[in-house]
């Protein structure tokens, strides 16, 4: 009966989940995968919710559809009862029952990132129609909820519950981190959202022909200037990306011989415009597994861009974002 019911329990989760996510797409919002864990699980959507009364919507429905879950082993149970089953069917589903209602209700604490703080969040949003402001304050109820759990098992925990207690202050550790962690990532993905690639690219890298020997690409490319990767051009025409990591696969005594064409990334699946966001830059990265991107105009190489630039643009943006704030403008 206890493996039924967790196997059941993490069905009821995952139908959860699905909820999220297929409203998600249904927005046109795509959604990376479901994580389960321990005491909930999350669908990892890759982007925000573009109003308020979709995050509502997304939001609410999976406590909405854990409560249906809810209602329907409540059902069997009830049925159960009266029908006389066998105890092992009506225990199990009352016990499902009651867990998936306490999960829709847990799940409904107005704090992010928990579906209840979306719900809040969606609320302030409209009411404010400032996604940011409602985003802090979806995270500080958050921070608050995860404190108030932690101090209620603090206090089950000198009372003598030493379990129970001890996972109160579990849970409402990982809460309050969870929402500060979904405040930075909010933060930094609207960041990413609105600068463009022109704005953090190298412009006018140097380029090397496709043509060019290995040995020469070491000795008067790599040797002579400090780059780790060379953006490769056909006459104009940017078609690729030479790398170190390139060159070290062949053997020293190929390089006369083979041409940086030969070895080279080619430039499909690593190019972006000079006008696609810095998101979309490090969407590309990931999706070819590069850490450096094309940036290509016309079919004209402009600029390139390292994970690195993208690492160092964000530290600058966050310095300066303390700053303002220090200085009392933000
Ligand atoms: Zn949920």
């Amino acid at each position: 009966m206890g493996t039924l019911a967790a196997l059941l329990f993490f069905a009821s989760l995952l139908a959860h989940e699905l909820a999220h996510s297929l409203v998600a797409r249904a927005k046109g919002i795509p959604v990376e995968g479901i994580t389960l864990f321990i005491f909930g699980g999350m669908a990892r959507m890759r982007l925000e919710a573009e109003d308020a009364r979709d995050e509502f919507q997304i939001a609410a429905v999976g406590p909405a559809s854990s409560l249906a879950i809810a209602g329907l082993f409540a059902l069997v149970w009830r049925l159960g009862l009266v029908a006389g089953w066998h105890p092992a069917v009506t225990v199990t589903a009352g016990y499902l029952g009651f867990l998936n209602a306490l999960l829709a209700v847990f799940n409904l604490m107005p704090g992010f990132p928990l579906d209840g703080g979306r719900v809040f969040r969606a609320l302030v949003w409209r009411i404010t129609g400032d996604p940011a402001k409602a985003t802090r304050w979806a995270a500080a109820a958050g921070r608050w909820f995860g404190y108030l759990l932690m101090a209620f098992g603090a206090l089950q925990l000198f009372g003598g519950a030493v379990l129970g207690g001890m996972w109160l202050i579990f849970i409402g550790w990982f809460l309050q981190n969870a929402a500060g962690m979904s405040l930075r990532q909010y933060l930094v993905r609207n960041l990413l959202e609105g600068v463009g690639a022109r704005e953090i690219m190298t412009a006018d890298p140097d380029a090397v022909p496709d043509d060019l020997p290995l040995q020469e690409l070491v000795d008067d490319h790599f040797l002579q200037m400090r780059h780790h990767a060379f953006p490769v051009v056909a006459q104009v025409r940017p078609v690729g990306l030479v790398t170190l990591q390139h060159v070290k696969q062949v053997p020293r005594h190929e390089w006369p011989g083979k041409r940086v064409r030969d070895v080279m990334t080619k430039a499909e699946g690593i190019t972006v415009s000079p006008w696609d966001s810095v998101s979309r830059v490090m969407e590309v990265m990931q999706e070819a597994g590069e850490r450096r991107v094309l940036v290509v105009r016309d079919d004209r190489l402009v600029g390139l861009i390292s994970a690195s630039d993208v690492a160092a643009w964000l530290q600058h943006e966050e310095e300066l974002a303390a700053l303002r704030t220090a200085a009392g403008s933000g």
